[in-house]
């Protein structure tokens, strides 16, 4: 079978779902690798490089589309690329499936196998796979790049012949997959490092890579907002109250503030409210990764950079994996390469979609005509 990966049509898409080395692991698989012409470049993957990989470069995506049996892509595709699919072919990339009905009917009138990547489950076997984690590991640690190219100052505290150099505080508000990467950056970067989540037993793992986990005045066994899965759910009043009053407190002494908490199926819960925007020093940074689902912070401008009058930056940038497309490229290709490995069994280049398997089970969303999202939940943990 031939699997085939188009250049993405979202703009200012970096990422590319396959990669030279991608390539050469799926043709151990059995397939035959296809590549429309430059749909590496923004990430830094000439024609040629793929060519010496042994995959063909397609002129179109039309015709990428026509010849691919599996297509591979990193966003969900556009109505246009909707169009393409038939029975015979199966589609793996994002597809944001609680949102995306008309995609998803689509899919299901062609009869097409659609894998969505944002799908597979969490568990310990399938964190190769796990798209999520990768990019979220990118996001945090790019949210503390970008903070430094817009922070005036060093990270590290130094004591220099022209003086002595505080170290900068930065608060991370959110120690999931995104939260933690931030954290182990700005900590290796030498900057006194906060961190709070309302899921109490993200703690030790906070304190493990050199942060100080920031606790609330609160009844300690009320300080739970852990839902099942390891996700957090909606505090309660009192809690949100209790934690309100702690950022309020730890506004005006922190340089740099980066807000990644979500709660699944919900708008970003609002965290930094605008008078603690208000409190902060001039030359402030927040970054917020929380943008793309409203933001967690009171004044964010989705997919901007902006500067508020007491001179605070905030940044609601929603594509912090794309601004690091040769990285965010080459791990998303690896997870799919993992899932085609699962897929292909025999290693004869042929798709086995096995229904029976939890992770490809819970990943696919149309399968043979039918709407196969939401998933019953996973039998092994
Ligand atoms: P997420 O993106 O859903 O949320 C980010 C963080 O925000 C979470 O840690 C959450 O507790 C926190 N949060 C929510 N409301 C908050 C509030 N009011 N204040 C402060 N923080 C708040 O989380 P994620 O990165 O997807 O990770 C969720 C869980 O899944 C974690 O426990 C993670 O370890 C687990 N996980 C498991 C696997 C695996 O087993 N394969 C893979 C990835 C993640």
């Amino acid at each position: 079978m031939k699997i085939g990966t188009p250049k993405e049509t979202f703009r200012g898409e970096s990422r590319v779902a396959m990669t030279p080395d991608s390539a050469l692991q799926l043709q151990k698989l059995g397939y035959k690798c296809l590549i429309q012409s430059g749909a590496g470049k923004a990430a830094g993957f000439s024609d040629d490089a793929y060519e010496a990989a042994g995959a063909e470069v397609v002129k179109t995506a039309a015709s990428l589309w026509k010849q691919a049996d599996i297509i591979t892509k990193v966003r969900q595709p556009d109505s246009k690329e909707i169009g393409h699919l038939t029975a015979e072919k199966t589609l793996i990339s994002f597809f944001n499936p609680a949102s995306n009905t008309e995609g998803m009917e689509a899919a299901k009138t062609a009869g097409a196998a659609v894998i969505a990547m944002e799908m597979v489950p969490r568990i310990s076997r399938a964190q190769k796979m796990d798209a999520l984690s990768s990019m979220a590991n990118i996001a945090g640690y790019r949210a503390v790049i970008e903070a430094g190219n817009n922070f005036g100052r060093f990270f590290t505290g130094q004591i220099t012949a022209a003086g002595k150099v505080p170290p900068a505080k930065v608060l991370i508000v959110g120690a999931g997959v995104a939260g933690l990467a931030a954290i182990g950056t700005s900590t290796s970067l030498g900057a006194v490092t906060y961190a709070f989540d309302v899921r109490p037993e993200v703690a030790e793992q906070v304190e493990s890579m050199g942060a100080e986990f920031v606790y609330l005045d609160f009844e300690e066994d009320q300080q739970d907002g852990s839902a099942t899965g390891g996700y957090a759910s909606v505090s309660s009043p009192e809690f949100r109250e209790a934690q309100l009053a702690k950022f309020r407190e730890l506004a005006p002494e922190m340089d740099i503030v980066i807000t990644t908490a979500l709660i699944p199926n919900r708008d970003a819960p609002k965290l930094w409210l605008e008078d603690m925007v208000q409190a902060m020093k001039p030359g402030s940074v927040i970054i917020d990764l929380a943008a793309e689902r409203g933001g967690n912070v009171e004044g964010t401008v989705k997919d901007e950079k902006i500067v508020t009058e007491n001179g605070v930056t905030i940044v609601g940038y929603t594509d912090f994996p794309s601004r690091m497309a040769t990285q965010s490229s080459s791990l998303f290709a690896t997870n799919i390469r993992h899932m085609m490995t699962d897929l292909t069994p025999e290693k004869d280049g042929q798709i086995a979609h096995n229904m029976e398997d939890d992770v490809i089970r819970g990943a696919t969303v149309t399968y043979k005509g039918e709407i196969t999202f939401p998933p019953p939940p996973p039998k092994v943990q």
